[in-house]
This record gives structure tokens, sequence and C-alpha cells, in this order.
């Protein structure tokens, strides 16, 4: 490739308003360390070009098209339930947009530095480690067909900062449908601009959703973000992933996933299972994540009720009829939520719709109380779906489930396509981050990823990678935010 891929700014151009010029810092030593080659080519870029020196600036936002101006993104937030009225990029640039099957996607990198909404006291860069646990946990949540961020590249910068102690610095390029988040609206909202609401809400309706139909933009876009909020809810919690920091800027309005610092993966299933360090009050705790969504698409609504009342120049409703109106909205979550998640849980289980909802209840009750591993219990089901063999040690209430199970003569090859075998465990994820960083050995890195991005086959080589930690590694597990 000779010229520089085709970059536009379009989120920059319409809406100057929500962006601030940021450039990446200068990186004394580049190294590339992992390179996404089969996302590379959907995005119809050469990985071999990216690898050379020139890609590598182009990765790194210091090589850019004469068309595009990185910039970072303005945006406001609850975290942990209280507002923060500016947050934006405090660590990430946009360097601009691709424009892939005529639908944008972003090119963010993060890690790259200072920017105008780095507040006092962070550096604005991030660690190698962190970097490489959101591309391993990106590219596994991807694997299991969940709406996410994608992690493109891990650049090393040949600079080092300071943690807990001094660690390599590092740049992860990731790619999405946009990174218009609740909190976007939320900064909107709070400038009182009603054209610049509606502006937003048009926008976002015609990026993410363009075949949606309805009369009032605003409530078009709240009913398309609830429900596809409701069924990425749905996907993480199937997939046992507690994604740690569950505030308003981190919940997309494309309904994708993104930020993964503090992200964890179930061992025994507990529905009160949190291991951010800072979630005291397991606000972001497993089993509470989906009422948290809920909370969190309530002050979307919130933020849009005025585009809501008035979607262009007439006022077409009253306050109080826009907060009934989004209010109903919001409310469907629960209903999108079960009815995604039960069906969901169904398939998993390879058993017909109908008349199944108490066997899935009591098999969940019956995995607390035996503290069993969540992945390796569905993992193993399509085994004794095949066999109808119920597996040695079973407790006798799980016995009787298995064998009520049985009798509806579950689909073994479904079950077997719907239950990861691999899942980036917090054990294995920590290994892996731990070889590369301190002992620069990305092998374990590469087969952890490996293994998670083909997470239903199961391979010999990867038979280490099944195992649970100790529950004594469990329960003191603990991720951290901002590394
Ligand atoms: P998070 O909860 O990780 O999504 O981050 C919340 C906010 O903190 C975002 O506005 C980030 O840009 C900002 N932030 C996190 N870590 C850093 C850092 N090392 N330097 C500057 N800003 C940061
Ligand atoms: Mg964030």
């Amino acid at each position: 490739m000779t010229s520089l891929p085709n970059l536009s700014s379009e989120y920059a151009e319409v809406f100057p308003e929500l962006v601030k010029a940021a450039a990446p810092a200068p990186t004394p030593e580049p190294q590339l360390v992992v390179l996404n080659h089969e996302l590379a080519r959907d995005l119809g870029l050469d990985p071999e070009w990216l690898a050379t020196d020139e890609g590598i600036d182009f990765l790194l936002g210091h090589r850019l098209p004469d068309a595009a101006t990185s910039v970072a993104q303005a945006y406001a937030g609850h975290q942990f339930g209280g507002y923060a009225p500016v947050l934006g990029d405090g660590r990430a640039i946009l360097t601009g947009e691709l424009t892939v099957d005529d639908q944008l996607v972003d090119i963010h990198i993060k890690g790259s530095g200072p920017t105008p909404f780095s507040r006092p006291g962070s550096d604005g860069y991030a660690a190698l480690g962190p970097m490489l646990r959101e591309y391993l946990v990106s590219e596994a949540v991807h694997a299991q067909a969940i709406p996410t961020a994608r992690a493109l590249a891990v650049i090393t910068t040949g600079g080092t900062i300071l943690r807990e102690t001094e660690q390599p610095a590092a740049v992860l390029v990731r790619t999405g449908p946009s990174h218009i988040r609740v909190g976007t609206f939320q900064y909107v909202r709070a400038q009182n601009d009603l054209e610049l609401l509606q502006r937003l809400t048009g926008y976002s309706l015609q990026r993410h959703y363009p075949a949606a139909t309805g009369e009032n933009p605003g409530l078009t876009l709240l009913a398309q973000v609830v429900e596809h909020q409701a069924k990425l809810l749905s996907d993480w919690m199937h997939a046992g992933m507690i994604h740690g920091v569950m505030n308003t800027d981190n919940m997309t309005i494309a309904g994708h996933s993104i930020d993964f610092g503090p992200v964890a993966f179930l061992d025994a299933f507990d529905p009160n299972a949190v291991f951010s360090s800072i979630d005291f009050a397991g606000r972001y705790a497993y089993g509470n994540q989906p009422v948290i969504a809920e909370w969190n698409l309530a002050r979307f609504a919130e933020a849009l009720l005025p585009a809501i009342m008035q979607p262009a120049d007439e006022q077409v409703m009253s306050q109080d009829e826009a907060i009934r109106e989004a209010t109903e909205a919001v409310v469907t979550f629960r209903h999108i939520y079960s009815t995604t998640w039960a069906d969901r849980f169904n398939r998993r289980l390879g058993i017909p719709q109908a008349g199944t909802a108490e066997l899935g209840t009591d098999l969940l009750e019956q995995l607390r109380a035996a503290d069993a591993d969540f992945t390796s219990f569905f993992a193993n089901l399509a085994d004794v779906a095949r066999t109808g063999t119920i597996p040695e040690e079973t407790s006798p209430e799980l016995s009787t489930w298995y064998t009520q199970w049985l009798q509806l003569q579950p689909d073994a090859d479904q079950v077997a396509a719907l239950n990861p075998v691999y899942v980036p465990r917090n054990h294995l994820v920590e290994e892996a981050l731990t070889a590369a960083v301190t002992d620069h050995d990305f092998s374990v890195f590469h087969t952890l990823l490996a293994a998670v991005t083909t997470p239903y086959e199961r391979h010999d080589a990867f038979a280490h990678l099944e195992q649970p930690a100790s529950m004594a590694y469990s329960l003191n597990y603990q991720t951290f935010c901002g590394t």
C-alpha cells in the first residue's frame, strides 16, 4: 500500500461542539506486539503494510491522511451512580473513521497520551498488561458473537509509566461502530442546546439504526438502544462476563461492549461475584448487571427528554407525556432481556422452548449451591447429552436435574455449538499478561488467544485452559480501573 488508508472525520465535522483536537504523544520506540490480521483484512487494510514503520505510524495516529483530524470526544457520565458532568476521552483519541461496506468504523487508540480531557493527576497513558487484557477480552467476546469493540493492534511505545510499579507503556488500537455513549447524550443534555440534542439523536439513528421507523426520533432511538442493550446484557450474562465498570460513559448507543479494564469472568457460578477493586458495594456484581443497564437507560431517557418533547421546531408533547412514553420504552428492557435470555438458555440446553423455564431456574439454583464452575458445567453438557452419562461426583440434586433434562432428549450438537469451552478465565489472563510483560514471552498470550477465539472447539493442546482456578484464587482475585 503506497497511500494511507482513506480515513474520514465525519463525527468531528458534524459535532465540533463534542470534540477537542488531540494529537497522540510521541512514541520513542514503537514496537508492534500484536496485530489482528483477520480484522485488518476485514477492514480493507493490508496487515503486511500495517507492520511497516509507516503502518505503525498510521496505527498510532502519527501519520494520517489530510482529510482526517484526530480528536478526543466529550462525554459526561454516572460513575458508580455519581454524576460527573465532564469526563471525555482522557487517554483515548479517535483518529478517524474507515468506511467498510457503507458503514463507518471508528479507529480509536487508547493510551495515546494526555488530551484536553485528561484530569489532573491522570497521565493519559496505558500499561501493556491492561491493553493486552482488552485485546484478549474483545476478541474472545467477538468470537462468541457478542457485539463488541474489536482489537486491531497493541503497540508498545518504548516508554514506561508508573502504576504500582514501573510498567511498559502501550497503545491499544481498537475499532467499533462508533464511540457515542449514553454519557455523550448526558453531556449534550447538560449544555441545554436543543438543536445539538436533536442533531445527535438524528445522527445516531441514521448511523446505527437506519432501518428503524417511528415518528419521534428520540423515542425511536430510545427503543432501539433499549432493545440492543437488553440483548447485549443477555449475551454478557450467558458468557459469565462481569464488565466491572458499567458507568453510563461505558454504555454505547450502538449497543456494543467497550472498555474492559476491570472485566472478569465467572469461575464458580455466583450472582454476587464482584472483582473490581473499587466496587465496594457490588453495584456492578454479575447478577446486578441487567438492573444497572436498565438504570443507565433511564439516564439515557432523561437526557433525551427535550428531543422527545420537541423533535423539530414544534413541541409535540408535554413533559409529562414524554416522561410517560420514555418510561414505557425503558421498562421494555425487562421483557426483552428476560425473553432473550430465556430463549438463549433453552438453546444452550438444546431443549424445546415451551415449558422448560423451571428447569432453567432450578439449574441455576443447583449450580450456585454446588459452587459449580459456570463455563465447565455448560461446556461438558454436550458430552452428557451424547452419552447419557451423568458425570461422577454430581450432587443428588444436580443428578435429578440431569435426569429430567436428559428426558427431554437434548440436541447434543446444538449444545456443543452454543457453550464455549474456552473463555478468558481470570487466572489464565493474568498468566498470559505476566509472561508477556515480565518475561517478554508472548507465547502464553497467543495460545490463550487462539483458544478463546475458537471457543467451541475442544483441542487436546488446550486441555489446561479448561481448568478453573482454585476457589481461594477466585475469592481473592481483583481487577482494576484506569490501568
Ligand atoms: P473508564 O472507567 O476506564 O472507562 O474511564 C473513565 C474515565 O477516566 C474516562 O474519561 C477515561 O478517559 C479516564 N481515564 C482512565 N484512565 C486514565 C488515564 N490513565 N489518564 C487519563 N484519563 C484516564
Ligand atoms: Mg470508558
